[in-house]
């Protein structure tokens, strides 16, 4: 019987790209190797549930949702959605109810809009190519519908208009209009806010939630901005090195984190709840480190401040640290809801 509670499943997916050596290499039969950009991540999201994946640039968090949306394919691993094996899936008439049911929203509205469409033409552009509708009446309304839905009001003023006509704020609401033409069960969405001014990334914020409140969407809401990613989500998925380091509700991994990478992100956010109360660590020193040389053991250990021996040769699993609430460190003592566990360097579970 497939888990009709979650309507996306990721079971130690992986994706690895394969480096090809060079000659020497080829001559001498050494391995070429692979970058491992996403390297065995179990996730669910449910009906309209808000997700949010985080991590700083090269953790591989964008490959996640190509994955998902069927634009990278997995090397490893499961991907369900609506308990279906989608994970093989390639033909595009196959593919054609997924896409249908999965949309994304990407980054740079700009490049994702075709400059000489008109907005109409770029929103019918879904509609049309996976037949939901069966005449122009109805690709109208469809159109109008997806329009106001993402704030655009009233829609019949920008069918017209094209990309270069509209702020940066309209062409990704024009972008979310395209996914949400086609009624999708989830959005994947891609640092959707990330190129907008701060006023329009609350409104564009607003446009999410509202679909998810009126019609039970469930979202994927992709960054490298935990402020953010606590605004919108239920629950938040920290990912480094192409594995996610600690799981949990929105509040707890903001203000009770128990992995030492996150309690570094949240310390890079001053605006969240002022300095009180943070752990005493530094702030994260260098960059994420190339996937194709990922460390043994701990994948976060080189850049770690509380390392010990133990984590350069063992890699730490998922250890549960309250509910619903994984964190795959060492030092993360398992939940006891009489005794909270001190964990040194870490800021106390109150
Ligand atoms: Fe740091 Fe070790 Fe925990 Fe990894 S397992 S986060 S290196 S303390």
């Amino acid at each position: 019987m497939p888990d009709t509670a979650d309507l996306l499943r990721l079971e130690n997916l992986q994706v690895h790209f394969p480096i090809q050596g060079g000659l020497f290499d080829r001559i001498a039969g050494r391995p070429a190797g692979a970058v491992r950009a996403v390297d065995g991540i179990d996730l669910n999201v449910r009906r309209g549930e808000i997700v949010a994946l985080v991590g700083e640039s090269g953790s591989g968090k964008t490959t996640v949702g190509r994955a998902i949306t069927k634009l990278a394919q997995p090397t490893g691993g499961r991907l369900l959605f609506d308990g279906l094996d989608m994970t093989s899936v390639r033909s595009l008439s196959a593919l054609r109810p997924y896409r249908h049911r999965v949309q994304m929203v990407f980054q740079d509205a700009y490049q994702a809009l075709n400059p000489r469409h008109t907005v109409f033409d770029i929103v019918a552009e879904p509609l049309r190519s996976l037949r939901l509708v069966n005449n122009g009446t109805q690709l109208t309304k469809r159109v109008s519908e997806a329009l106001a839905a993402a704030g655009l009001n009233p829609p019949n003023d920008f069918f017209s208009r094209f990309p270069h006509e509209l702020s940066g704020g309209q062409r990704q609401r024009v972008v979310i209009a395209g996914a949400l033409a086609v009624r999708p069960g989830l959005i994947v969405a891609d640092e959707p806010v990330s190129m907008l001014d701060v006023s329009i990334r609350a409104q564009i914020l607003q446009v999410l939630v509202d679909l998810r409140d009126k019609h039970n969407m469930a979202l994927l809401f992709i960054t490298h901005d935990l402020p953010l990613a606590w605004l919108i989500a239920d629950r938040i998925a920290v990912l480094y090195l192409g594995k996610i380091v600690e799981i949990g509700s929105a509040d707890d991994i903001t203000f009770n984190p128990r992995h030492p990478y996150t309690v570094a992100l949240r310390n890079a956010t001053p605006q969240i709840g002022g300095n009180a109360g943070r752990a005493e660590l530094p702030t994260l020193q260098g960059e994420v480190p190339s996937a194709a040389r990922v460390p043994n053991g701990c994948r976060f250990h080189p850049r770690c401040p509380l390392a010990f021996d133990r984590c350069k040769v063992e890699e730490p699993p998922a250890i549960e640290v309250g509910p619903q609430h994984l964190s795959a460190c060492w030092l993360a003592a398992p939940f006891d809801p009489v005794i909270p566990p001190a964990i040194p360097g870490l800021p106390a579970r109150p």
